[in-house]
């Protein structure tokens, strides 16, 4: 699988470490009545499949936290962007 770094170009996905669920909220208040809501943060993750936004690290490479957006079925990659990229997108690649 090749992943198109923002900064480095198409590069093996082996240069890479992922670090799971993108799309993930984190909750903002730190609120007692809010532990419902940092559980499911904390320990809840869905299994999707098909297309899926990850958190990859570029270890291999440019050293940039990012986001892949790849089919978790057929492993097409559709696109990456910088997680601060993702952020200011409102979580969507
Ligand atoms: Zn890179």
């Amino acid at each position: 699988m090749l992943i198109p770094c923002p900064h480095c170009g198409t590069r093996p996905v082996e240069e890479f470490t992922f670090l799971g669920d993108a799309s993930v909220k984190r909750p903002t208040s730190n609120d007692p009545a809010s532990m419902d809501q940092w559980f499911d943060y904390v320990y809840l993750r869905d299994n999707p499949k098909g297309r899926f936004d990850e958190y990859a690290h570029h270890a291999g490479g440019c050293r940039a936290w990012l986001v892949v957006s790849r089919n978790t079925a057929t492993h097409e990659v559709y696109g990456c962007v910088t997680a601060r990229d993702y952020a200011k997108a409102g979580g969507k690649s």
